[in-house]
C-alpha cells in the first residue's frame, strides 16, 4: 500500500531484485501509422538487371523491394492473414546497442502475436542464400525466353553450382499451376521430352508431358507417367471446366471423356488436317500446344541438356509461367512470381514434428 502511493519509489525499490531489472530489449515497436503503406519503391515495367545489380544489391534495400512486392498493400501475417485493417502489425526495429543477436525485416502480428517476415510461408524461407542473389536468378529466369540452365546461374551470380541448382529449383516449384480451370477453347495435346539413345530403347526413356491451353488465355501442364485415357481424362477433368470446347488430335484416349465437355472437336493429322473452321465457329486445332512444345524442348536441348523425369513438371511450370505472363514486360513478369511463391515451400524433407 506504501508503495502504490509512493510511485516514484517503485522503480528504486523493484530495481533492487534481479528479476525486475529492466530487460535489454532487442528490439524498438514501430507504430502503425510508420508502416500501413509499404510504398513500391518503384514502378515494376521499370525493373531490369541493371537497376538491380546497382540499386538492390544491398541486402536491406533488396528485402524492401521483395517486401514490396509481397505486400503491396501493407504486411500480412502468414500464420494467420492478418492484414493489420484491424489489429495492426508492427515492424521491430533492431537497436543498434542491442547485446542480443536480431533479426532484420521482422514484424509482429497484432492479432496471433507471433514474429513473422517476409520470406515465411516462401522458398526463401530458412535459406541462408542473400535476398538480392534470390531476386536476380528470379529476374535471370522469368526474363530469359528459352530458360537459363543453372550452370550459367552459378557462374553469373558468383555461388556454387549446388545452391544455383537449389534456387533455381525452387523457384521453378513456385512458379507452379495456380491459376483457374480453364475454359472457352481449350487445345490439349501430348509430346514426348528426352529419350536419347538406342532406338529400341529411346520409347521407354521419353517422358509425355500433356498441355492443356485456353486459346487467347492460360496453359496448364502436366507431366504423365503414359498416355493412357486415364492419365488424359485426369488431365482433363482437373483442369478444364465442363463447359469448355476440346480441340485435340485423333488420339484414341482422349474419345471417352471428350464427351463429358461441351463439343469435342478432333483434327485428323494422319489426314494433314491441322486447322479446320467448325461450323459453330470454333478453329479447331492444336497449333498453340505445337508452338510450346516447341519452346520446352529448346530449353530441353539448348539450355538444360539433361532433365530428369522426377523434375521434369517444375521444367514445364518455367514454361508454362513464361506462357501466361507473355504480354507483360520482364519487370512486370518479375513482379507478378513475387506473389506466387506464397505457401509455397520446398523441403528436402518433411520436418520431425
Ligand atoms: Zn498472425
Amino acid at each position: 500500500m506504501v508503495f502504490s502511493a509512493c510511485p516514484q519509489l517503485w522503480g528504486q525499490i523493484f530495481r533492487d531484485y534481479i528479476l525486475d531489472k529492466r530487460r535489454n530489449k532487442p528490439y524498438v515497436y514501430r507504430m502503425k501509422s510508420d508502416i500501413e503503406t509499404i510504398k513500391t519503391p518503384l514502378d515494376a515495367d521499370d525493373l531490369n538487371l541493371v537497376l538491380l545489380a546497382k540499386e538492390y544489391s544491398d541486402e536491406d534495400k533488396a528485402r524492401e523491394l521483395f517486401e514490396s512486392l509481397r505486400w503491396p498493400h501493407g504486411a500480412v501475417c502468414p500464420r494467420c492473414k492478418n492484414d493489420g485493417s484491424t489489429k495492426p502489425n508492427s515492424k521491430l526495429t533492431p537497436q543498434a546497442d542491442s547485446k542480443r543477436a536480431v533479426r532484420k525485416g521482422v514484424y509482429f502480428c497484432g492479432a496471433c502475436r507471433k514474429q513473422f517476415t517476409a520470406t515465411i510461408g516462401t522458398v526463401l524461407e530458412g535459406s541462408h542464400i542473400p535476398i538480392s542473389k534470390w531476386l536476380m536468378a528470379l529476374f535471370i529466369i522469368s526474363s530469359s525466353k528459352k530458360a537459363v540452365s543453372a550452370h550459367q546461374l552459378h557462374r553469373m551470380l558468383g555461388m556454387t553450382y549446388k545452391a544455383a541448382w537449389f534456387m533455381a529449383h525452387r523457384i521453378r516449384f513456385a512458379l507452379g499451376d495456380k491459376t483457374q480451370k480453364l475454359s472457352g477453347v481449350v487445345e490439349v495435346d501430348e509430346t514426348y521430352v528426352g529419350g536419347k539413345g538406342d532406338r529400341r530403347k529411346r520409347f521407354s526413356r521419353q517422358t509425355p508431358v500433356i498441355a492443356l491451353i485456353e486459346q487467347g488465355g492460360n496453359i496448364k501442364t502436366r507431366v504423365v507417367p503414359s498416355v493412357t485415357a486415364k492419365n488424359l481424362g485426369a488431365a482433363l477433368h482437373e483442369c478444364v471446366e465442363k463447359t469448355a470446347v476440346l480441340c485435340t488430335d485423333e488420339h484414341a484416349g482422349y474419345k471417352k471423356d471428350g464427351k463429358q465437355f461441351k463439343s469435342h472437336h478432333a483434327v485428323n493429322h494422319s489426314k494433314f488436317e491441322y486447322t479446320v473452321q467448325k461450323p459453330d465457329g470454333v478453329e479447331a486445332g492444336v497449333n498453340h500446344c505445337e508452338s510450346f512444345f516447341s519452346l520446352l524442348k529448346r530449353g530441353v536441348y539448348g539450355s538444360w541438356h539433361c532433365v530428369s523425369r522426377e523434375h521434369l513438371q517444375k521444367y514445364s511450370n518455367e514454361f508454362a509461367f513464361r506462357w501466361n505472363t507473355r504480354r507483360l514486360t520482364d519487370g512486370a513478369r518479375m513482379a507478378t512470381a513475387v506473389p506466387m511463391m506464397e505457401n509455397r515451400r520446398l523441403m528436402y524433407r518433411p520436418p520431425v514434428s
